[in-house]
């Protein structure tokens, strides 16, 4: 059985912390828009430099750059079965193109899961989220805290020292919240018109909950 999922939520909602566990658990690729860009800024490819300016500033790539990524990842073979999207769709345009794309393809999300916290306790989250720069495992100082020195990734035989995302310092993460709220916010009633949208509250959960909370809603999808 093929599961394809859209995963909804604020910047630092957690949306990268469970798409992973659940891509994972279902056996499924997870495909973060955010990580492949952040992949060809670091190794400079132009792809990496045509995005720079907007991931910099706390903007969306523009809508064709973005959809042809993800066209092309979901027709790649591993993705037969399904995928969890992270951070995409992020616009209503980006929405109606995923269903042409999927369309033309004889496919279909099954279900948009919306990850929700406040505003106040994302700027708090993404302040003290760091991530290793070598492997990108994702830390928090404040709820999930590397053991150690603090500045250093904790993964065995990862040497890797612990960096801040460019744009979690707290001006980009304002500008990020204004366009999840301009933008983003949209696309939840755009599934929800389909009746595929589920909700899960994020706010002051563990990782752990919110986890449990996503399973249940899957396992009833696979169920139907
Ligand atoms: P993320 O890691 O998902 O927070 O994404 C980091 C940045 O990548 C965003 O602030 C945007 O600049 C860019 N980005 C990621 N996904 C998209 C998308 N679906 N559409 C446009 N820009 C995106």
């Amino acid at each position: 059985m093929s599961l394809r999922i859209v995963l909804l939520g604020a910047p630092g909602a957690g949306k990268g912390t469970q798409a992973k566990r659940i891509a994972a658990k279902y056996d499924i690729p997870h495909i973060s828009t955010g990580d492949i860009f952040r992949k060809h800024l670091k190794e400079g490819t132009e792809l990496g430099k045509q995005v720079q300016q907007y991931l910099d500033s706390g903007g969306l790539v523009p809508d064709d750059l973005t959809c042809a990524i993800v066209a092309d990842r979901i027709a790649e073979p591993d993705c037969a079965n399904g995928y969890i999207l992270d951070g995409f769709p992020r616009s209503q345009t980006q929405a109606e193109r995923l269903q042409e794309i999927l369309n033309e393809r004889g496919e279909a999300i099954d279900i948009a899961i919306d990850i929700e916290v406040p505003d106040e306790e994302i700027i708090e989250r993404l302040s003290a989220r760091r991530s290793c720069g070598t492997c990108g495992e994702v830390y928090n100082l404040k709820f999930d805290p590397p053991k150690g020195d603090g500045k250093t990734c904790e993964k065995t035989d990862c040497p890797g020292e612990l960096i801040q995302r460019t744009d979690d310092k707290p001006e980009t993460i304002r500008q990020r919240l204004n366009v999840y709220h301009e933008t983003t916010k949209p696309v939840r009633s755009f599934y929800e018109s389909l009746g595929l949208l589920k909700t899960v509250s994020g706010a002051d959960s563990t990782p752990d909950d919110v986890y449990k909370a996503i399973e249940a809603i899957l396992d009833g999808v696979r169920t139907a």
